[in-house]
Parts: C-alpha cells; structure tokens; sequence
C-alpha cells in the first residue's frame, strides 16, 4: 500500500476510549478497525483517553484500559493525550467562536428542554436562550450557534448522507451546566487539532457527525476529516455490549486463562 489516501494524503486516525469502564470486546473491534486501516495504509494511529466527563470518568479504568491496550499489542504512534489536560485547548477554541458571536449562555436544565422540545429521536434544543444575552456564569451551560443549512457527507463504509444537525439536535452545547466541555465539542476540537483526518468509530455516532463536521468548519477547519462508521458489537439484535458487560471484558476474559491472540480472535469474529 502506498501510505497515503486516495486524495494523496497521509492517513492519521486515533483510538479513543471514554476511563468510564474497563476495556470490552466491543472497543477491540474498534481497535481492530483503527489500527489495521491505519497499518494498510501506512498512516498513523493517536491514543486519546476522552475523560471529558469529570463526574463519570476515573483514574483506575483509565490504568486499565492502557494496561489491556499494551497486553493485546495495540501500541499508538505518539504519547497518548487526555482531554482533562487540554482545558486551554477547548477555551481557546470557544474564544474563537465568541469572537464570531457564535456561542451563547443558556440556563435550561434537561426537563425545560424536554419539555419545550416535545417528542423525537433525540432531544432537540428549542433554543430557547439564544436571544436571551445571558451572562456567561460557571452555572450557565454554553451553546454554539449551528447554521441551519444541511450537511452531506460520505462515509467510507455507510456512504453518501445528508444530515440537519439543527433539526436533529438544536444549538450544540459545548460546556455543559457542571463545567464538563461535551463530547461533541471535545472531540471536534480534538480531531482539528490533532490533525486527525479519518475518523474511525461505532455506528451510534452516525448521527453525530454533521454536526461535528460543522463545528470544525466553525472552528476553521477547511478539511474536516472523513468518516468511517463500523457495525457495533450486538450481544442481542437491539443491545450493544455495554462496559457493565462482565462476559465480554477483557478483564475477564484474561482471567479465564485467554491469550491476546485468543481475544484478537474473538474481535475479529465479531468484527
Ligand atoms: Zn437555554
């Protein structure tokens, strides 16, 4: 292979695991996915621990999670980065966006919003404080303006799609009302700054990717990357496997005796 994509670029991709749980069979499968697409193309693979979540992530799963990654021979291209140290990241990434008016202070709790937004797929903000001008306090959640227009993209294993993330989600939040900078708003930031350009990740985040192709542009990003959704690892036909999951952490199956070539294996059946 020749090391670059189709569109002559070099290929950097990253793994990205939530320290909410201990590594399963699930996030080997996406391993698999990131690491051999990566390999197959000469690119390069970033580890990037996504502990946003102050209230849910913990020190001891992160431990883990690096201890299984490096016991099944996944090793990255570059340190690992965590995003509890990037807080000047994510604030100088919103300044530029307060620079543009594009964000706002908003004080809704999650059952105003429920009830303002009515019933669909996902709870969409109604948008309710944007023309508040609201003070940005440290109680005060904080949205980002998305542009009505809709986003089409093509996935590299799901194909062509056309999304509208103001109809599907509303403003964006990128801090939440406890301080924790948001999934959606981390990891855009991440990916620009990075330099991540093949984004490698579970069918349940589809839908979030117009957004966060969006943001990037927002942010200034003129290349946002491409997507690769894969199939999610189903215990039933309507249930992923969860980090509750004990049958399918590698924990477990260590302990019973596996070998990382055995787990490999199993990944790779279900993959
Ligand atoms: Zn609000």
């Amino acid at each position: 292979m020749s090391g670059v994509s189709g569109d002559g670029r070099v290929i950097t991709t990253r793994f990205a695991p939530a320290p909410t749980g201990h590594l399963h069979i699930g996030h080997v499968v996406n391993a698999l996915y990131v690491w051999e697409t990566a390999r197959r193309q000469g690119g390069r693979v970033l580890l990037r621990i996504e502990d946003h979540d102050a209230q849910r992530s913990r020190v001891e799963f992160e431990e883990s999670i690096l201890e299984d990654l490096a016991w099944l021979g996944f090793v990255p291209d570059a340190p690992m980065v965590r995003q509890s140290d990037r807080g000047a990241v994510y604030e100088a990434a919103l300044q530029r966006l307060r620079a543009q008016g594009a964000i706002y202070a908003c004080d809704c709790s999650r059952r105003d919003i429920a009830k303002a937004a009515g019933s669909g797929a996902e709870l969409r903000y109604p948008g309710t404080c944007a023309s508040r001008d609201l003070p940005e306090t440290p109680d005060c959640a904080i949205r980002v303006k998305l542009p009505r227009s809709e986003e089409r993209f093509d996935d590299v294993l799901q194909g062509p799609r056309i999304q509208v993330p103001a109809d599907q989600c509303g403003d964006l939040l990128a801090r939440d009302r406890k301080g924790n900078w948001t999934y959606q708003f981390a990891v855009t930031v991440d990916d620009f700054e990075q330099g991540i350009d093949l984004v490698i990740r579970g069918l349940d985040l589809l839908e979030s990717t117009g957004r966060q192709i969006q943001l990037a542009r927002m942010l200034g990003r003129t290349d946002p990357p491409r997507f690769m959704h894969h199939p999610l690892v189903m215990r039933t036909p309507d249930q992923k496997v969860s980090k509750s999951d004990g049958a399918t952490g590698i924990r477990e199956m260590r302990a019973s005796g596996m070998r990382p070539l055995d787990v490999i294996a199993a990944a790779r059946r279900l993959a």
